[in-house]
């Protein structure tokens, strides 16, 4: 449960589980982020595709799949109109 691979910067105790075991518990990283015309950007839940309205929050407040926000940093930027 401590095993560290020098991730998690962004402090999701989770970031550490090994991936596929249970996949809401263990995290999934947030690759994509959403960004609209006045500026905002809302980053995007890799599971259920909702934006979420914090980022580096440790569960999507939608489906429940814990967030991984180690590579956050190097997520893709989606134009949305
Ligand atoms: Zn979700």
């Amino acid at each position: 449960m401590s095993k560290n691979r020098g991730v998690g910067e962004a402090g999701c105790p989770e970031e550490a589980d090994p991936p596929g075991a249970e996949s809401f518990r263990c995290s999934m990283a947030v690759t994509q982020v959403y960004r609209y015309r006045d500026g905002s950007m809302y980053a995007v839940c890799p599971r259920c595709r909702v934006t979420m309205e914090r980022e580096y929050q440790s569960y999507c407040d939608r489906c429940g799949q814990c967030l991984g926000w180690a590579s956050f940093g190097r997520a893709a930027v989606v134009r949305k109109p």
